[in-house]
């Protein structure tokens, strides 16, 4: 014959399984929002990397015009050279073409160096390309996983569900009530094994006396643990 507290214990080994996937079923979508999050961070980077290519590439533009300016300078000076007829302004006009022939070395180092600088950025692009698609790829992958599993968890969910309904169908209304409240309330464990080796609760570690065991071993209704509250039962040994 089957006891009350053996269908309970059945019951409650299915209820442990439904907690254990409804957890899992509901941390499934901030795995999904993780998975996404690394694969956002990746875009960042490149559209950061990006704009700064466009940043260097306008810097570099505004060089080489200040450096066609310069240039048309230095011809204009050279031009008037071969006209002036004061010698103070014909050493004026040298000197600053010696200004400007530095200003124009100087663009040239800098945009030589813009050069070098795109050159640089875009080869971060390309890396960093390579590297978006791999994290798309395996967001992607991520995401179908852990979107299988939740269709998983919803069937096995399904059929413990009613698995329970045909479980408690076996039991006294009143103590399935008992039963329910102290689930409910505790979220996990309702009943406690009794560790008759050390003699006492496996839900709290708490001691039970030696007549409080023998009264759940006798027992038809439900026991209490006094510290936990949990329906305390013993297990039957195999024969
Ligand atoms: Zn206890």
């Amino acid at each position: 014959m089957i006891s009350k507290l053996e269908l309970l214990v059945k019951l409650q080994a299915i209820d442990l399984k439904i907690l254990q996937l409804t957890k899992e079923k509901k941390e499934s979508a901030g795995l999904i929002e993780e998975a996404k999050k690394v694969f956002s961070e990746e875009k960042i980077i490149m559209s950061t990397i990006k704009k700064l290519v466009i940043k260097k590439q306008l810097e570099k533009k505004q060089l080489e015009l200040e450096l066609a300016e310069t240039e048309s300078n230095i011809d204009k000076h050279n031009t008037e050279l071969n006209t002036v007829k004061s010698n103070q302004l014909y050493h004026t006009i040298l000197e600053i073409i010696k200004n400007e022939k530095q200003k124009q070395s100087d663009l040239e180092d800098k945009i030589l160096q813009e050069f070098d600088d795109i050159d640089h950025i875009q080869a971060e692009v390309d890396s960093e390309t390579e590297k978006l698609k791999t994290k798309e790829q395996e967001y992607h992958t991520k995401k179908m996983d852990i979107e299988t599993r939740y269709q998983e968890i919803e069937h096995e969910l399904l059929s413990l569900s009613n698995e329970r309904e045909n479980q408690v169908t076996n039991i006294d209304p009143s103590v399935l009530k008992v039963y329910d409240k102290i689930h409910t309330h505790k979220k996990g464990l309702t009943l406690a094994k009794i560790n008759t080796e050390f003699s006492s609760c496996t839900g709290c570690n708490m001691h039970i006396p030696p007549q409080k065991i023998s009264e759940v071993s006798l027992a038809t209704t439900p026991i209490f643990c006094e510290n936990c509250n949990r329906i305390l039962y013993i297990e039957e040994k195999a024969e």
